[in-house]
C-alpha cells in the first residue's frame, strides 16, 4: 500500500497517466495531476483521485521547460511536504517516415519524451536523496526496444528513456531510490485511437494475448514498481505488452 506516499505523475489527465495517477491513488498516496493542454481532462483525473479519498494537486506545466518543471516540484513539495514516486508519462508522436520527418517533429517528440523526464528526474532525485527513498518510474515503450518504421523520432526518445533509466539507478540505487521502465505495447488511448483499422489488425496478430492493452494493465505494472514489493528491483524494463515482445 503506498499511504503517506506522495506521487507526481506527468500527463496524467488522459490515457496511460490518468489510469496509473488513479490506481496510485487508490493505494494510498496523494497525486500532483501534471497536465499540458487539456485542463478539464485533468480535472476529471483530479476528481476521480479526490472519489478515492486523497488529494490532488493540478498544476500545468510543459514537461519539455525546465523552469516550469521546477515550479511543479516546488509546488508539490509545499503542498504536500514530500516526493516519493515519480512517472515520467508525457509523451507525444509525430510520425513520419526518416526521410520525411522534420528537424522540429524530431526535436518536439525528443523534448517531451526523453529531456522532458530527464528534467522531471533531475528535480525528483534532488529531494529523493534528501529523504533517501524513492521511486522513479519511466514510461518507454515496445518502439524503445524494438524500433518502428515511421516512428524513428518516438522510438530514440523512448530507447534514451531506457538509457536514463538504467544510468539513473547505478547512480541513485545506493541512496535507497530506484529507477525502472515500463515497456507498454499497444494500449488503447487517444495515441493509438488515431492508426487505421488495417494497422490495428496487423498489431493484434503480432500480440499473443490476442488483445490490445489498457490504460489499467500498465497503471498496475506501475503500482507493483512503486509498491514495497519491488523494493529489490531496479534498472529494469518491464514489458507490459501482451507477449508482443
Ligand atoms: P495520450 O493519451 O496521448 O496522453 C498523453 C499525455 O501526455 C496527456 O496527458 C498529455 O497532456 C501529456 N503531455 C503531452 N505533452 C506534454 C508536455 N509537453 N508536458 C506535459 N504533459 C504532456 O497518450 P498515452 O497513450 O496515454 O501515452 C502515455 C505514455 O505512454 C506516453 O509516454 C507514450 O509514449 C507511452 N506509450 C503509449 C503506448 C500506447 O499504445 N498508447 C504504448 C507505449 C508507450 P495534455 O493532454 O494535457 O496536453
Amino acid at each position: 500500500m503506498l499511504e503517506g506516499k506522495v506521487a507526481i505523475v506527468t500527463g496524467a489527465s488522459r490515457g496511460i497517466g490518468r489510469a496509473i495517477a488513479v490506481e496510485l491513488a487508490g493505494r494510498g498516496a496523494d497525486i500532483t495531476v501534471n497536465y499540458c493542454g487539456s485542463r478539464e481532462k485533468a480535472e476529471e483525473t483530479a476528481e476521480l483521485i479526490r472519489a478515492k479519498g486523497r488529494r490532488a494537486l493540478l498544476v500545468r506545466a510543459d514537461v519539455s521547460d525546465s523552469s516550469q518543471v521546477e515550479e511543479m516540484f516546488r509546488q508539490t513539495a509545499e503542498e504536500f511536504g514530500r516526493i516519493d514516486i515519480l512517472v515520467n508519462n508525457a509523451g507525444i508522436t509525430r510520425d513520419n517516415l526518416l526521410l520525411r520527418m522534420s528537424e522540429e517533429d524530431f526535436d518536439a517528440v525528443i523534448n517531451t519524451n526523453l529531456k522532458g523526464a530527464f528534467l522531471c528526474m533531475k528535480q525528483a532525485a534532488k529531494r529523493m536523496l534528501k529523504q533517501k527513498s524513492g521511486r522513479i518510474i519511466n514510461i518507454s515503450s515496445i518502439s524503445g526496444v524494438a524500433g518502428n518504421a515511421g516512428q524513428a523520432n518516438y522510438c530514440a526518445a523512448k530507447a534514451g528513456i531506457i538509457g536514463l533509466t538504467k544510468s539513473a539507478a547505478k547512480e541513485l540505487g545506493s541512496k535507497g531510490i530506484t529507477v525502472n521502465a515500463i515497456a507498454p505495447g499497444y494500449i488503447c488511448t487517444d495515441m493509438t485511437d488515431v492508426l487505421n483499422d488495417t494497422v490495428k489488425d496487423t498489431i493484434l496478430t503480432r500480440i499473443p494475448l490476442k488483445r490490445f492493452g489498457s490504460p489499467e494493465d500498465i497503471a498496475y505494472t506501475a503500482a507493483f514498481l512503486a509498491s514495497d514489493e519491488a523494493a529489490y528491483i531496479t534498472g529494469q524494463v518491464l514489458g507490459t505488452d501482451g507477449g508482443m515482445s
